[in-house]
């Protein structure tokens, strides 16, 4: 297929060698039309050089006849007027002088009496032509004759011989034959063909012709073009049409004569002739162009198309293809130094980084994509007038229930549970001022089934328009385990509450009885040790024993309930005068074992006092309590770590192995017997029940031997 562009391409390179032959044609033509006027003046000056030629000759036969006849006039048999003899002589002479028709001698009574031909052509010649040469005296030309037998035009010549008395003797004449000249043409030149020559005189009559002698001969022929512009200029030249009516460049002059003797030559070359050589130069010329021109435009064709139209339509395909989107294409071609090769490897290489921007574009694209459709969230771009989802991803409709299909049907309203129809515009508007919010909504499914959600909405702005983006997660399962948490730890507070009101009213009524088993278990130590046998007095000690440590422990379970239901709102307090109190109360066991109690600064917190006092009081007393050989040294500091306090509360006592750690904080947990040290294994517990009752915690770190430290952390708000 020929594309129509290339077909332009070629039309200008043809008009482009079709310019460029003009000037040469231009040449061309100069030079033949040069050529053309200088064959023509060759051809003149030829013509011109003949008729010189022609004159000369006319001349120098007239000069000769003249000189003939003088000598003629010598010849003893001439004078003597004795024809007999004399015939011979003229004849004579008349043979060896073909120029001549006739010669002849006249006696003074103008009659002929001696002729080199019986009967000749001057005997017959008018009686004007005598009276002329004697009345001149001279040598004399008479008017043109012609033969009356052959037609053959000649001048007669005449040479008047006269004696001592002037009184006339005889006049000899010859008649000089104008066709000679034909011949001293013919030896002129090496004419062209159709080249006359054409002798007449001033009456337009035809004396010689050639090469035609006897066509025109004595023709009165005034009214030929040739005739009248030689009798009208006499001297010169003229390009006109000949006696036969072809166009001649004719040169013609007057020969010398008598004044009342005209006789004009005249030279014809042919027109044709005079540019034949011009003419073929010129066809020869426009002959060579022309098959220049067919070449320069076959080059143009088949080399156009070897050298670059082929190439510039792979080029044009190339780039139709990658219009139409095949961004493989190439155009096939060799990138070289050229134009067109360098104009492939700028296409080659836009088509190769289009390739890649596009493979570039497509990966980001699928990249963006997958994020999008498998994004846990559901997302949607919502039309805030419509509240048509323009646009959603693969959880949205799963989400829902629905097909892709069936979603993208859908108006907001047609799944929102929770709003009404005039709730939703409201809070669309809401959103649209505020630039979105975060909220809890209940969608409906497609079958009917209700899901929480909490929806993440922006204002953004896509193609100019504001839309909503819209991301939002299934919350129906959190919501249901939370309410569920809720409910346990409800229920779990209830029966804390439950115990711990069990507890204290356990100890506390429990208090009443034990009073009375122990006071009377102690009447009856009072009353009866020693009295009965050694048995009982070891059996009534048990029983006391047994009743006191009941006590103690009913005591310590009382005070560790308490905890939870003594709690009285916190307050701001100075730690370091809740730490001071807690020393106070130890005073007496801080003298005794001779501790040493210090601390750094101390902050100001939100704390129920009294509860902290306890636990300064339990920690400092535990560390006097399980000292080890040196006296105890106990310090107290406290570090802001983050949002809580730290404190500790260090010692350098027997220290605890880490192992038995966890256990310490529990109700009644010890790990020394009551023959060691004394105590219940209530006060840790104790401690932990206040220090997290506070939103705090509670540990231990410790090396056997070496000493411990109790931390306990309170918030700092
Ligand atoms: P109690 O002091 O009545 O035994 P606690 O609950 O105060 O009960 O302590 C529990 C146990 O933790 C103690 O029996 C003891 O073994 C260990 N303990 C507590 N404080 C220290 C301490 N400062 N140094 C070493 N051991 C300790």
């Amino acid at each position: 297929m020929r594309l129509s562009h290339i077909a332009g391409l070629r039309r200008s390179l043809f008009l482009l060698v079709f310019f460029a032959a003009i000037p040469a044609l231009a040449l061309m033509l100069y030079a033949a039309a040069e050529n053309r006027r200088s064959d023509v003046r060759h051809s003149w000056s030829d013509a011109q050089y003949a008729v010189r030629f022609v004159a000369k000759e006319y001349e120098h036969s007239i000069g000769s006849t003249k000189r003939l006849l003088s000598l003629v006039s010598e010849i003893p048999m001439i004078q003597r007027r004795s024809p007999l003899p004399c015939v011979p002589v003229l004849a004579g002479l008349l043979q060896q002088n073909p120029y001549y028709l006739d010669m002849a001698a006249f006696g003074p009574d103008g009659k002929v009496y001696c002729s080199a031909q019986p009967d000749g052509l001057l005997s017959r010649v008018d009686s004007s032509f005598f009276r002329r040469v004697v009345d001149a005296g001279d040598f004399t030309l008479g008017a043109r004759q012609f033969s009356p037998a052959t037609g053959q035009a000649f001048v007669p010549v005449g040479y008047p011989v006269f004696d001592d008395a002037h009184q006339l003797r005889f006049v000899v004449a010859a008649g000089l034959d104008l066709a000679y000249l034909n011949r001293a043409f013919l030896e002129a030149h090496d004419f062209p063909e159709g080249t006359v020559l054409t002798i007449l005189d001033q009456m337009g009559t035809i004396l010689a012709y050639y090469p035609d002698p006897d066509r025109w001969l004595g023709r009165s022929l005034l009214d030929s073009a040739l005739v009248r512009s030689i009798l009208r200029v006499g001297d010169g030249d003229a390009e006109v049409q000949g006696l036969d009516g072809i166009g001649r460049l004719y040169s013609f002059t007057r020969l010398a004569g008598e004044p009342d003797l005209d006789i004009y030559v005249a030279i014809g070359i042919p027109a044709d002739a005079a540019l034949a050589n011009a003419n073929r130069s010129l066809l020869l010329n426009l002959g060579g162009i022309g098959i220049a021109a067919i070449l320069a435009l076959a080059t143009v064709w088949y080399g156009g198309d070897f050298f670059f139209l082929r190439r510039v339509e792979a080029l044009v395909a190339a780039a139709k293809r990658l219009g139409a989107g095949d961004l493989k294409t190439r155009t096939g071609l060799v990138h070289d130094m050229g134009e067109i090769g360098q104009l492939a490897r700028a296409f080659d290489g836009m088509a190769a980084d289009l390739q890649e921007r596009e493979g570039r574009l497509r990966e980001e694209d699928e990249r963006y994509r997958t994020l999008f459709e498998q994004s846990p969230a559901g997302i949607m771009v919502i039309d805030p007038d419509s509240l048509i989802p323009i646009a959603f991803n693969e959880t949205a409709h799963r989400q829902l229930g629905y097909s892709r299909a069936e979603f993208a049907k859908l108006r907001i309203p047609d799944f929102e549970a929770s709003e009404t129809a005039a709730e939703t515009a409201a809070h669309v508007q809401e959103l649209l001022g505020a630039g979105g919010g975060t909220f809890e909504t209940t969608h409906r499914t497609k079958t009917g089934e209700t899901r929480d959600v909490v929806a993440n909405v922006r204002v953004i702005r896509l193609a100019g328009k504001e839309v909503f983006h819209s991301v939002f997660h299934d919350i129906t399962e959190q919501k249901r385990d939370r309410e569920a948490i809720k409910r346990q730890s409800l229920e779990l507070a209830r029966s804390n509450g439950d115990l711990e009101q069990f507890a204290y009213v356990a100890s506390h009524d429990l208090q009443e009885p034990l009073r009375i088993v122990t006071s009377y278990v102690q009447l009856l130590a009072r009353r009866y040790q020693g009295k009965l046998d050694a048995e009982a007095d070891e059996f009534i000690g048990y029983a006391v024993d047994g009743a006191n440590r009941m006590t103690t422990l009913i005591n310590d379970l009382l005070a560790y309930s308490r905890v939870g239901t003594r709690r009285r709102d916190p307050e701001r307090c100075d730690c370091e005068a809740v730490l001071d109190h807690a020393v106070a109360n130890l005073r007496l066991s801080i003298e005794e074992s001779g501790s040493i109690i210090t601390h750094d600064p101390l902050p100001t917190l939100m704390m129920d006092p009294v509860q902290y006092v306890q636990v300064f009081q339990n920690l400092i007393g535990n560390a006097i309590k399980f000292r080890g050989a040196a006296p105890p040294q106990v310090h107290i500091s406290a570090e802001r770590k983050g949002s809580e306090w730290v404190f500790s509360v260090r010692d350098n006592g027997i220290g605890i192995d880490l192992e038995q750690a966890e256990r310490i904080f529990l109700v009644f947990q010890r790990l020394h017997g009551r023959g060691e040290y004394p105590g219940s294994g209530i006060g840790l517990a104790i401690c932990k029940k206040i220090v997290e009752g506070h939103g705090g915690r509670i540990w231990v770190e410790s090396a056997p031997g070496v000493g411990s430290t109790f931390y306990f952390t309170i918030p700092a708000e």
